[in-house]
């Protein structure tokens, strides 16, 4: 990255933050030439975040998918925090996956959803597990249950 204001490559990066709840980082820069500081921001694009999903099957990343997904789990039931709040959490999770590669796997979506929803509401969390396509066996339905037991030890 050149400097702004001489237009010298070579900075060094003298502070590094995460902002927009994790979605972005914020990094203070310095030239190496001038000294000079100015700031630089490193944002996920989004758009091009694909989600992998069974018999390798691909499509792009949409927030609606997991929001309809949390939502009719929580549906009726108290919660402390909104929709919004926890919908971010889920999604912040989901991109420190992708940020790899690009590419998400749905079970990993969906393992990021329960781990979130087990924190939150057991009944939610029993819930989303019965609908949620990749743990359509008996065999991994208890397993999951297994797993929400060892929660609360
Ligand atoms: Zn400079």
């Amino acid at each position: 990255m050149r400097c702004p204001y001489n237009h010298k490559k070579g900075t060094k990066v003298v502070d590094s933050r995460l902002v927009q709840n994790g979605r972005a980082i914020r990094r203070r820069r310095e030239c190496l030439s001038c000294g000079t500081r100015f700031t630089t921001y490193e944002e996920y694009e989004v758009a091009h975040i694909i989600v992998r999903k069974r018999g390798d099957e691909r499509e792009e990343y949409t927030q609606e998918k997991v929001r309809a997904g949390v939502a009719k789990a929580l549906e009726k039931r108290p919660q402390e925090r909104n929709l919004d709040e926890i919908v971010q959490a889920i999604e912040q999770d989901i991109f420190a996956v992708a940020i790899r590669d690009g590419i998400v796997s749905s079970k990993r979506i969906g393992q990021i959803v329960l781990d979130h929803l087990a924190k939150i509401d057991e009944v939610a969390y029993l819930r989303f597990v019965s609908v949620y396509r990749s743990f359509g066996s008996a065999q991994s339905f208890r397993k999951e249950l297994g797993r929400l037991e060892k929660r609360k030890e």
